[in-house]
């Protein structure tokens, strides 16, 4: 997305809204979305030769979960704060201060950007899911199994036995 500065000449304040698709094939999901589109809006800010962006992102990604691989919708929601100049000797990446060119502000990697840095390394449908059996594969959050304790390996039995040794007189 990119932000037309030009009324900045004689303003000191823009305000912007729209969309923009944002790939998410360089997160590696599971998921069986492979872009999303994300929601801005925000103002613009010129101070100088400064342009302070702050605005807001939207958007619902599919995931698929950790423990019951089901697919799920996850709503992002993110602040932008972002600084660009049109000095070149302002341009500072330890501030980081990013240098535009003329007329517009390109927005696109600042909201890629705050879209992947919402996307939770841990990917559960809910805090609470129960996965599922590891015996029958069923999903625990929509049926109930009863595999549970009935079918522990003999082998296991008998491990479970030295680390818990019966005669501890
Ligand atoms: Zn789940
Ligand atoms: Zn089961």
């Amino acid at each position: 997305m990119k932000i037309d500065i030009h009324e900045l000449t004689n303003k000191s304040e823009v305000t912007f809204k729209g969309e923009q698709i944002v790939s998410l094939l360089g997160l590696n999901l599971s998921s069986s979305t492979h872009n999303c589109i994300v929601n801005i809006e925000g103002t613009v800010t010129k101070k100088g030769s400064r342009y302070l962006v702050r605005g807001h992102i939207s958007s619902v990604i599919k995931l698929v979960c950790d423990r019951c691989i089901k697919e799920f919708e996850y709503p992002i929601h993110a602040e932008l704060n972002k600084e660009f100049s049109s000095n070149f000797n302002e341009v500072n990446e330890d501030e980081d201060i990013i240098q535009i060119t003329q007329s517009s502000i390109e927005l696109s990697d600042v909201i890629a950007e705050a879209l992947y840095l919402s996307v939770p390394m841990k990917c559960l449908c809910n805090d609470d899911c129960k996965g599922i059996c590891n015996v029958c594969g069923e999903n625990l959050n929509e049926h109930t199994c009863n595999c549970q304790d009935s079918d522990i390996d003999p082998r296991l039995e008998k491990l479970k036995n030295i680390f818990h040794p019966q005669s501890e007189e």
